[in-house]
């Protein structure tokens, strides 16, 4: 029922489109805030935020905005300031935990009708945690039931644990988006290892 594709033409329909001028916002240490779904603000924030100085407009669209007395082209590619410290840990919602499954059934692989599992039910005192909730498609859901793995013969292929943003990060990137603009593919590195 979550199908990344539905996520993200959610997201895409908001933002990323060309006519939209979408920025793309990254920390003050030029990486993206958010690779998935990807860090973009509207342009009228990009503009508000450069007005109050918060952010340094790094690349420009073609496209002007125009007042009598004043003209400006539109930014394609913003940075913070100051540097926002990501979170050490993630918080536990439906979407983080997808990504951190990447989005697949861990009992099967399948990427479609995605729901949520309780490894070990909650009827045997299963809590409803980073380390205990897994990434089931609906059949696959159906077939465990409220067995325990060991019962349904059905193991997690990831044990399920709770992520770092670092690892959060690292799968959006296996997410690019429909849209991207020629300015942000200098500071997008998508499947690409940064430390290489
Ligand atoms: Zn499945």
């Amino acid at each position: 029922m979550y199908h990344p594709d539905v996520l993200q033409d959610r997201w895409q329909g908001r933002w990323a489109s060309p006519q939209a001028c979408p920025a793309l916002v990254l920390n003050a240490d030029y990486t993206p805030l958010s690779y998935y779904p990807l860090s973009l603000w509207s342009w009228q924030d990009a503009i508000k935020a450069t007005f109050l100085e918060r952010v340094d407009v790094i690349a420009q669209y073609d496209r002007e905005i125009r007042s009598p007395s004043f003209a400006m082209r539109l930014p394609s590619v913003v940075a913070l300031r100051q540097y926002v410290k990501p979170s050490t840990h993630p918080a536990f919602t439906r979407f983080n935990l997808f990504l951190r499954d990447r989005f697949t059934c861990q009992y099967c692989g399948s990427p479609h009708e995605l729901t949520f599992d309780h490894v070990v039910p909650r009827a045997y005192g299963g809590r409803t945690s980073w380390t205990n909730v897994t990434t089931a498609c609906a059949p696959c859901n159906l077939r465990k039931g409220g067995r325990t793995p060991a019962e349904a013969h059905m193991l997690p292929r990831q044990r399920p644990f709770q992520p770092t943003s670092h690892q959060l990060q690292e799968n959006g990137r296996g997410f690019p988006p429909h849209y991207c603009h020629e300015t942000w593919r200098d500071y997008l590195y998508w499947d690409v290892e940064l430390e290489a």
